[in-house]
């Protein structure tokens, strides 16, 4: 068995540990006599790994008692149409556009009611965050939407835009659990899993009690409604089962990790080593402007096409996979998750060294 540097913006790198407690209990979990893919979401077992996940999660975001936790299916993607759906009643929203998941967001809102586009980054082709310190945010907007890291583009906000009171929504798929947040600050928090915590197909979401009500707009299917599985502790139906379960084996990871603050050290750690490198580069240079750069996706460029479509071929080989950046802005994107270990990061820096050297 040999492993690769997976460098994947997501589905992405987990922990090496967690795959391999998986795997032992794969055909029989705990003496159950049966692998979690196989067993009931109603039974003994499976509601105490389903408990056990949240709670751990509580423990890890420290998030207050008067939020739920919900493990839902459907993808980011499916909260793009499910957070107008519950949370516009006044039919108006402000959305500030930092890169494609906030437009798509922005985009599927406008068919629920207002989206306004209160600011952008698009004029620099996303490149950084704009200046959310006094938005012209309308009275009666529900609530400000933001995508807090942005995958694709390699962008992170340093500091939250001022909402003017209004609730704050957050996409952070791509920094879920990268560093401590003070979940107060937000009405909902937000991520499909396959980037930072699990296998793709579970989207977990942070709610403040007060915004789930049955006061959605007409239409909205069952299944869509916050307060249908906020009341049935996310099991109204059959859930991500097997996908929770892996989470779960994640937070107690990042628990046995030392938890937020210690990732975040890490994550700083690793960011840094790659950045510090191309910021000296003759060669390859960083996309995002310094002080909004992401410490979870990291994109760069040669200036040269050809050049990164071979960077990318001769780092493949060389057992760094998945470092070609997103098909819409080309160049390389190395993302590095909580899961991918400094040394990852480090013997990239030293292939990019060897391959600037012989390409200059
Ligand atoms: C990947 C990603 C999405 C889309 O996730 P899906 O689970 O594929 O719907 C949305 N937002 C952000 C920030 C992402 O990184």
């Amino acid at each position: 068995m040999s492993r690769v540097y997976n460098f994947s913006a997501g589905p992405a790198v987990l922990p090496e540990e967690v795959l391999r407690e998986a795997a032992d209990e794969m055909l029989d979990y705990q003496g159950s006599g049966m692998s979690v893919m196989e067993m009931s979401h109603r039974s003994k077992v499976y509601d105490k790994i389903i408990k056990d996940a949240e709670q751990d999660l509580r423990d890890l975001m420290n998030i207050p008692d008067n939020y739920k936790v919900l493990f839902l299916q459907g993808g980011a993607s499916q909260q793009f149409a499910m957070i107008p759906m519950n949370l516009m009643k006044n039919k108006k929203a402000a959305y500030i556009v930092t890169g494609q998941w906030a437009k798509k967001a922005y985009q599927e809102a406008q068919k629920y009611g207002e989206a306004i586009k209160v600011a952008s980054s698009e004029d620099k082709t996303f490149s950084y965050i704009p200046d959310c310190s006094d938005l012209d945010i309308p009275e009666d907007a529900d609530y400000v939407y933001i995508c807090e890291n942005n995958t694709i583009y390699g962008t992170k906000y340093k500091k939250l835009p001022n909402t003017k009171g209004k609730t704050l929504v957050a996409d952070v798929s791509s920094c879920f659990l990268s560093e401590p947040v003070d979940v107060t600050k937000y009405g909902v928090i937000y991520g499909g899993v396959q980037k930072n915590i699990g296998p793709a197909g579970v989207v977990i979401v942070i709610i403040r009690e007060d915004l789930i009500t049955e006061d959605v707009l007409p239409g909205t299917p069952t299944m869509l409604q916050y307060k249908i599985h906020a009341d049935a502790q996310s099991l109204y139906n059959t859930p991500p089962a097997y996908g929770i379960y892996i989470c779960g084996k994640v937070f107690k990871w990042l628990k046995k990790m030392g938890g937020l603050e210690k990732m975040k050290e890490r994550n700083e750690k690793k960011a840094k080593i790659l950045y510090d490198f191309l910021d000296q580069s003759e060669l390859f240079k960083g996309t995002v402007v310094p002080e909004d750069r992401s410490l979870m996706n990291v994109p760069f460029v040669t200036g040269d096409e050809e050049l990164d479509a071979k960077f990318v071929a001769e780092a493949k080989a060389a057992g760094f996979e998945n470092l070609k950046g997103h098909r819409t802005v080309g160049g390389m994107r190395a993302s590095i998750y909580n899961a991918m270990p400094i040394e990852g990061v480090e013997k990239l820096v030293e292939f990019m060294k060897k391959f600037e050297a012989a390409n200059k």
